[in-house]
């Protein structure tokens, strides 16, 4: 449901995305794994456009991502993303966090979008937070916020970018649990993240990538009982 062909991308000197080739299926969860700077961020952000790319392409559900326009928001509300900062409208409520998208940008009735929020706060478990403002709730729970305001919009992929790196240790499992449910319900989800526990119980396939490039790709029981890569070894042998 994702591909990217030949994806290059520089920033100045610096050739931060080098030839990626990456196919995600639709259900597959695929965590995404490597140092810092390998350019995961960057990855995620070129599916949904938030990062031009100099060459290649990138297909969204078999059509390929615009450089600009109506075309590129509509494939963009296809594909939802969840941030490390929650990134939740500060002055909005709850509520109104997870309705704002598909009354704007999908142009749904108010009552059928309070309905649904509704519905996808109760799944996230915040549903009792619904008139407060983000700054009200533990971060554990605006993140789970996000991620009902990013299914809000009925997304075909959800991407995270390190969705519980910001979180209190005893918030961080509250939003893992949220994320097994998606992924058991079938969602296709690309996981940048550093927990391993996740990536074991989760995950259909580990990509690791290093300096910009895919390293190496293998299911989680493997990749992490018998890493190929020097550098996958060694990113290994650095976790604990
Ligand atoms: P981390 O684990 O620390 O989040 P990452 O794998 O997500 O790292 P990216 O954020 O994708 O890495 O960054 C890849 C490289 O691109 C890094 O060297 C970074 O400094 C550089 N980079 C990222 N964004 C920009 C930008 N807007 N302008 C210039 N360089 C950038
Ligand atoms: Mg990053």
């Amino acid at each position: 449901i994702v591909r990217m062909e030949n994806v290059n991308k520089h920033y100045g000197p610096l050739h931060v995305l080098q030839d990626i080739n990456l196919e995600v299926a639709r259900g597959e969860v695929v965590v995404v794994l490597g140092p810092s700077g390998s350019g995961k961020s960057t990855l995620c952000r070129t599916i949904n456009r938030l990062e031009t790319i100099d060459d290649g392409a990138i297909y969204i559900d078999g059509q390929k991502l615009p450089a600009e326009g109506k075309a590129l928001a509509q494939l963009r509300a296809d594909v939802g993303m969840v941030f490390q900062s929650f990134n939740l409208f500060a002055h909005k409520t709850i509520l109104e966090n997870v309705t704002l998208g598909p009354i704007k940008v999908k142009a749904v009735k108010r009552a059928e979008a309070d309905a649904q929020a509704m519905t996808l706060l109760k799944r996230v478990g915040v549903a009792n937070q619904k008139d407060k403002l983000p700054a009200q709730l533990s971060g554990g729970q605006q993140q789970r916020v996000a991620i009902a305001r990013a299914l809000a919009m009925k997304p075909k992929v959800m991407l995270f970018d390190e969705p519980t790196s910001a979180l209190d240790p005893e918030m961080i499992q509250e939003v893992l649990d949220t994320m097994v449910e998606l992924a058991e319900e079938g969602m296709t989800m690309i996981v940048v993240t550093h927990e391993m526990g996740f990536a074991r119980k989760a995950a259909h396939r580990v990509v690791f990538m290093a300096d910009g490039q895919i390293v190496e790709q293998a299911k989680p029981e493997e990749f992490f009982t018998n890493p190929q890569s020097a550098r996958a070894k060694d990113f290994l042998g650095k976790l604990i």
